[in-house]
């Protein structure tokens, strides 16, 4: 039995607060905080619980986490806003002496950078306070390193090349939308691609870099390669790896959207002055799209999300595949809120519940690869999200 303060009542907040629910044995008491509290009430009515409570709360401010924290006294705060939010929620839970959970890694909100050093910065802090802060515990990242190591840990003396393959093959019927929040998004996509070889990492011109893939049920896709920040604590934490990289599907149109959003100056993060109010253009642009918590009622089709590995094992090579795919019709129907809002959710409830009872335990910051992959695996399916594994079968990336 224990508490959890849930932070951000978008998409995703919505996903994590209605599986919360759906476990009440270890969730028994909720508080679902937002800078809108009206957000917040609305995904409660929505959901059954008998002790899920709502407050307005603004995490940018430590002191108003803290007297949160305080009144409500959570065993864990699962924090789903804004990477922007990331540090301020940590410092809370520092002050507070509370385990902390994310999705998504730090960033700056006046540079779009992506990296897990100031969130590492705090290891030795948590550590003397004795708590613990998973990070990173969504699909991707998150699934994507527990399926690494749980690769690591059950088909591999070691691993060499990783290639993370994220297929959305749904349609939700508008002609642009982004599925998690647009600022975010656009922020990740717009950027240099980036992956690790031998060490160093290599840097490609933004989307320059793409293949058609393979996905189970869906058939091939074109793929972009994209930085995306498990690479990050991945190479680090597994370092027989020589290779890594992040592939992401896209469809002409959105690709065609993107490029006119992004050649009139629309997905700029650099204030402009707009009569006589500083406004970012992307702020703006985010704004005026659908927002991704309203996509979930028409959207057909699967999402499928995976990790190509290839290493050795007794000294002979193999490659692994390890994927999930889910359908973002079954992800309305349940929670009401579409598949990458729903993959992204049910590993942060389920990250949370492990901590919580238990079976992952430490003091100080980890991502989710330093963690036992079994208990996560053991339950990933049961709380929604099934996956699958094939052995020496994959052609897909032996180049
Ligand atoms: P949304 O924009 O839908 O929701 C974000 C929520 O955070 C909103 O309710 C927003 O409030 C709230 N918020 C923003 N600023 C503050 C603040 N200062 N204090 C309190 N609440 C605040 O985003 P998503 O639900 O799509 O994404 C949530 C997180 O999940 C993001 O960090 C995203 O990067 C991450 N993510 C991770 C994925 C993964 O696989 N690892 C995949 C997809 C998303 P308001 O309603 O007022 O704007």
């Amino acid at each position: 039995m224990a508490k959890a303060l849930i932070i951000g009542a978008g998409g995703v907040g919505n996903v994590v607060a209605h599986k919360c629910a759906q476990v009440k044995e270890v969730f028994s008491e909720i508080l679902l905080a937002s800078r809108t509290k009206h957000k917040c009430d609305a995904i409660a009515a929505s959901i059954k619980h008998q002790s899920l409570t709502t407050a307005q709360l603004d995490a940018d401010n430590v002191a108003e986490t803290v007297t949160l924290i305080n009144d409500f006294q959570p065993d864990i705060v699962i924090n789903v806003a804004l990477p922007y939010q990331d540090l301020s929620i940590m410092d809370a839970c520092l002050e507070t002496g509370v385990h902390y959970l994310d999705t998504a890694n730090y960033e700056p909100i006046d540079e779009a950078k992506f990296e897990y050093k100031w969130q590492w910065a705090y290891h030795e802090r948590y550590k003397e306070a004795g708590i613990m802060a998973v990070l990173g515990c969504g699909f991707d990242p998150g699934v994507t390193g527990v399926f690494t190591a749980y690769g690591l840990k059950h088909h591999f003396d070691e691993i060499h090349y990783l290639d993370i393959v994220d297929c959305n093959a749904g349609d939700h019927g508008h002609p642009f939308a982004t599925n998690f929040n647009p600022e975010i998004n656009i922020r990740e996509i717009t950027q240099k691609g980036r992956y690790y070889e031998n060490s160093t990492w290599v840097e490609t011109a933004p989307l320059s870099v793409h293949r058609p893939i393979n996905y189970p049920e869906i058939g091939a896709r074109e793929s972009y390669l994209l930085y995306h920040e498990e690479l990050e604590s991945l190479v680090k934490h597994i370092p027989s790896i020589k290779r890594a990289r992040f592939w992401m599907t896209f469809s002409e149109n959105y690709l065609t959207h993107l490029r006119v959003l992004e050649n009139v100056g629309l997905t700029s993060i650099k204030p402009i002055d707009y009569e006589g109010h500083q406004i970012v253009p992307l702020q703006f642009l985010k704004a005026v799209l659908p927002t991704p918590s309203s996509l979930g009622e028409n959207y057909q089709g699967q999402t499928s999300i995976g990790c190509h590995i290839r290493g050795l094992k007794d000294g002979k090579p193999k490659t692994y595949y390890i994927y999930n795919n889910c359908d973002h019709v079954q992800a309305y129907q349940e929670v009401r809120a579409q598949a990458v809002a729903y993959t992204t959710g049910v590993p942060a409830m389920l990250g949370a519940l492990l901590v919580l009872t238990g079976a992952w335990q430490g003091k100080g910051v980890f991502n989710v690869e330093q963690l036992n992959p079994d208990p996560f695996l053991e339950k990933l399916g049961t709380y929604g999200l099934p996956w699958h594994e094939s052995i020496n079968t994959s052609q897909e990336f032996e180049d």
